[in-house]
């Protein structure tokens, strides 16, 4: 098993370097694309809602990523609670879009390590964030304190993509495997079904950067497990929202001609897509046909490196409720 990469930064003392770097951003805060300005260090909240300590509304072994991440003994995920997206279907908006419940589920930098350690020691793959962009520097420095104490798995970051170009490049050497959502090829529907400005454009800004430091190839141990490297998640939405062909066919011009991809059928209308008419274009699951055209596109790229899920089984079984912390997810069958 290769070594993870924080580790060299650490045994240089660059890792710890680096931590104090971003927690610079949260003074006047420029952590995510949103620039909001305010001081998180004294607990001004804005967009994300999220402050100085990180939140953690769950943390666990998952089995319900991409097969090279949960192997037999599953993802070591840690889900932060909050967002700087605000998704009208997010499937996670039970811990993303309720702050004042969040509130409960800070945490100190040091539990959030002891966490890392026991899934480390539960004999997770990996450490899976999920959603870190707003707790970027809070991630940091818990991988730094993990580090001090044993933590020799790879780390995973689990993203939506609205992520700051400064803050990833403070990253490189700390994140091994870059697992970001590219999901829409419009900044228009970011704004309309997530809520924020320039999506496309930051989100495609932030994968190159995740490119440069990753390349196109994925490293994989002996037992298959991903250890290093870049895959793009697409989720397919109705009515073509995603912009599925748009975004694969700027994958293959501007990065890279073999990217890996895993294309993913398990949208189901959540959230307000389940209630507000606003949002009737989500309301639906993905038909059979939007499914098999999306990987038409992907055959006519000749993209081959990747994963996809199994139309029939992936909606049904990722369906988290968080309000059962421990074990969110109840089937561990989301790919085969
Ligand atoms: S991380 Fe939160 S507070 Fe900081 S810029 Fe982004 S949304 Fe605003």
């Amino acid at each position: 098993m290769s070594e993870p990469n924080f580790l060299q930064l650490h045994r240089a003392g660059e890792l710890e370097r680096r931590v104090m770097k971003l927690e610079k951003l949260l003074e006047r805060c420029t952590v995510c694309p949103k620039d909001c300005g305010n001081n998180r260090l004294l607990n001004e909240i804005a967009a994300c809602y999220s402050g100085r300590l990180p939140i953690v509304s769950s943390y666990t072994a998952h089995f319900g990523e991409e097969p090279c991440l949960s192997g037999s003994r599953g993802a070591g995920n840690i889900f932060f609670g909050n967002c700087n997206l605000r998704c009208v279907y997010c499937q996670n908006y039970q811990i993303s879009q309720t702050w004042k419940t969040q509130r409960k589920n800070e945490t100190t930098h040091e539990q959030l390590a002891e966490m890392m350690l026991e899934l480390q020691a539960r004999g997770c793959h990996n450490i899976g964030f999920v959603s870190p962009t707003h707790f970027a520097p809070q991630m940091a420095r818990a991988i730094f304190i993990a580090a001090e104490k044993g933590l020799r798995l790879p780390i995973v970051y689990n993203t939506n993509a609205y992520d700051s170009v400064e803050v990833l490049r403070l990253l490189d050497g700390i994140v091994d495997v870059y697992l970001p959502d590219l999901k829409y090829a419009e900044n228009d529907a970011g704004f309309t079904f997530s809520k924020v400005r320039g999506y496309t454009d930051y989100a495609r800004a932030a994968i190159k950067e995740m490119f440069r430091q990753t390349g196109d190839k994925l490293v994989f141990d002996e037992n298959g497990l991903l250890q290093k490297g870049l895959l793009i998640r697409l989720l397919v939405l109705p009515n073509d929202i995603a912009g599925i062909a748009e975004n694969l066919r700027w994958v293959k011009e501007e990065l890279s001609p073999r990217p890996a991809i895993s294309l993913m059928a398990q949208y189901y209308a959540t959230n307000k897509a389940a209630t507000d008419e606003k949002y009737i274009l989500l309301s639906r699951r993905i038909s059979e046909r939007e499914w098999f055209e999306a990987i038409s596109i992907l055959e006519d790229l000749q993209i081959e490196e990747g994963f996809m899920q199994e139309y029939e089984s992936a909606s049904h079984y990722y369906r988290p409720n968080f309000t059962d912390a421990d074990e969110p997810f109840k089937d561990i069958r989301d790919f085969q």
